[in-house]
């Protein structure tokens, strides 16, 4: 009995209806009430756990009255109707609160859910005592059943997506909630399922209007309710996106293999036949210890990555997870990071002559401190933040750092050029040439002290803009330089007819350079090669004397690497760049 009173009160609490603003939808079933039985008070009165609170009421003026002893409690406890022709004349009610108020007579009539649960009554009251005929009665019982309708219609509206008729997002939280009350602690998988990817449905919007894609959704959700059959619930969380709940106890791996065939039926299935791709995600949680929350994210991300893999079916995976949340955490923090002075600074690596031995220049390389991760890497943090629209503010942030300290050294007779990295979105820009220039003047720097450095990947991603702005670049004077030569697809016939005038090979042939023939093969042709082309060499991550003597003899014009020195601060280029260092000296 206890159990089954717990279980009512939780129906009740989770319609969300106590202690909310009365609404006309429920007060015109109570005027009507009233005027049937021409009786001056009536109400529809939930049971809570110690008091009788009304939804709706005519001739009443409290909110509530207590539990005690209410008739409608009796309603709500039995979940049947109940009549009291004078409650004086009853031994159990004769000294109620209502009796004490004056009130005679009481009939109520059971609000009861598809549950079996009675939430109270709707009542009407007498200050006289009389009896009610059957069809009075008969009419208290449909005007229940009224009321019984308005709040599963309140209660399903928000609830319900209108274009599937499948509960939504809302519902599947506030399911997986419940499961969670009712059978903690089990393993569980929730599976998401993404009809399409964002620029396809977008597409389609596009050529064939809104409705198109309304009808594939629709499609897609009887297609989905018919394999899952009428024991299990789809949901439609999101506008292309529905979920469901794996069978209890499943085994993981099997079951994402089923999966891979669901895919596969519910296109089959689908009378339209999109041009969309469906991913599938699937996320495995605990009832009752994963917050329903989570369980979303978690099933989305292993939908993103089923995308990005080009899998129909994959499994959530916490590695791939967390570098998505540290990814997206940099660039939301890497805006901020731009706005403050205190967070990015540059740092400065020599680049020495190899037949002089002398630093002729320096490359400027970016360090981020962030303010709760600690030094993040430019390898990491630069690929991010170049697939957005911060790669223009930050290039240019670069430069006016770099500039600056460009135009105070050659001030202080300390003669170098600087090298200043450029990402592919820089090329894009149409005054991005322009741009440069500004920052040249601002600072007083001759453009011949500049060296940009760009990627052979960067140039083929947008070749027509990228040639036009390093043409222009050229023309200022500015000079460049094809940044990690080697590791890009760029062919060298293109290549050849660009501006620029040094090739910085990249560190992973110069690694390798003591490892046998074969790799100092590589590096001595693609030397000669560039040469044969008109470029000045540069060899990038030159660690050891060994790897400066092979590169010396190869005919490498300049390198770059830890042997000479580390990126360092400005203060310690300084010192450096007048002391000379040990290294240089001993080479
Ligand atoms: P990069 O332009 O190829 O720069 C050379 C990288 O090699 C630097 O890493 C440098 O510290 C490292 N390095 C230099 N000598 C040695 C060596 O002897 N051994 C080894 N193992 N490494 C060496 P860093 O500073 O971490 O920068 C990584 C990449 O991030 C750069 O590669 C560049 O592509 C990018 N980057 C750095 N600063 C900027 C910037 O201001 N703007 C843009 N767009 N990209 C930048
Ligand atoms: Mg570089
Ligand atoms: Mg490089």
């Amino acid at each position: 009995m206890q159990n089954h009173e717990e279980a009512r009160l939780d129906a009740l609490h989770q319609l969300g209806l106590l202690d909310t603003a009365p609404s006309e939808s429920f007060d015109r079933i109570t005027r009507m009430a009233s005027q049937i039985f021409g009786l001056p008070i009536a109400a529809v009165s939930l049971t809570d756990r110690d008091r009788q609170w009304f939804k709706s009421r005519v001739g009443v003026e409290h909110q509530s009255i207590p539990r005690d002893k209410a008739p409608c409690a009796a309603v709500a406890e039995s979940a049947s109707t109940v009549l009291i022709p004078d409650l004086l004349a009853d031994t159990f009610y004769a000294d109620s609160v209502l009796a004490g108020q004056g009130i005679r007579f009481y009939a109520g009539a059971s609000l009861t859910t598809r549950d079996g649960f009675s939430l109270g009554a709707l009542c009407v009251l007498g200050t006289e005592p009389r009896t009610a005929t059957p069809a009075e009665m008969a009419a208290l019982h449909d005007l229940a059943q009224m009321v019984m309708a308005q709040i599963e219609l309140q209660h399903a509206f928000g609830r319900i997506d209108p274009l599937s008729g499948l509960p939504n997002r809302t519902q599947f939280l506030d399911d997986l909630a419940d499961l969670g009350r009712d059978t903690p602690g089990r393993p569980r998988l929730a599976v998401l399922v993404d009809l399409a990817r964002g620029e396809q449905l977008n597409n389609g919007v596009r050529a064939m209007g809104s409705a198109y894609v309304d009808a594939m959704v629709r499609d897609a959700a009887r297609a989905l309710r018919t394999l899952l059959g009428p024991d299990r619930t789809a949901y439609h969380v999101a506008a292309t996106q529905f979920a469901f709940l794996a069978p209890d106890g499943v085994d993981e791996g099997r079951y994402v293999e089923q999966l891979g065939a669901l895919v596969h039926r519910l296109r089959a299935r689908s009378s339209v036949q999109f041009v969309m791709t469906t991913s599938v995600g699937v996320a495995p949680f605990v009832t009752g210890e994963t917050p329903p929350e989570t369980v979303l994210r978690t099933m989305h991300s292993a939908a993103l990555d089923a995308r990005a893999l080009e899998t129909p079916v994959s499994l959530y995976s916490t590695a791939q997870d967390s570098l998505h949340q540290r990814r997206f955490r940099l660039l939301a923090d890497f805006g901020a990071a731009l706005e403050q002075p205190s967070q990015l600074r540059l740092v400065f690596q020599p680049r020495i002559d190899l037949a002089t031995r002398r630093c002729v220049g320096a490359e400027a390389l970016l360090r981020w401190t962030h303010p709760e991760l600690g030094e993040i890497s430019p390898a990491e943090f630069i690929p991010i933040v170049e697939q957005t629209s911060l790669a223009r503010p930050t290039t240019a942030r670069v430069l006016d750092i770099g500039l600056a300290q460009l135009g105070a050294w050659s001030a202080a007779g300390i003669d170098i050029k600087l090298s200043i990295n450029v990402s592919a979105a820089n090329l894009a820009e149409s005054d991005f040439a322009q741009q440069v220039e500004l920052h040249l003047l601002r600072h007083r720097v001759a453009p011949r002290l500049l060296e940009l450095e760009v990627t052979e990947s960067a140039i083929m991603d947008d070749a027509g803009t990228a040639t036009a702005q390093l043409a222009m670049l050229d023309e200022a004077g500015i000079r460049l330089a094809i940044d990690d030569f080697g590791t890009g697809y760029s062919s060298l016939a293109y290549l050849q007819r660009l501006p620029a005038s040094v090739v910085k090979i990249d560190q992973s042939f110069v690694r390798d350079l003591c490892r046998g023939e074969r790799e100092r093969t590589l590096v001595r042709s693609m030397i000669a090669l560039s040469h044969g082309l008109g470029y000045r060499v540069v060899a990038e991550g030159v660690e050891t004397a060994e790897m400066v003597g092979i590169l010396m003899a190869m005919g490498c014009d300049e390198a770059q690497g830890y042997f000479f020195a580390r990126p360092m601060e400005a203060s310690d280029f300084e010192r450096w760049f007048a002391g000379g260092d040990p290294a240089l000296q001993a080479a």
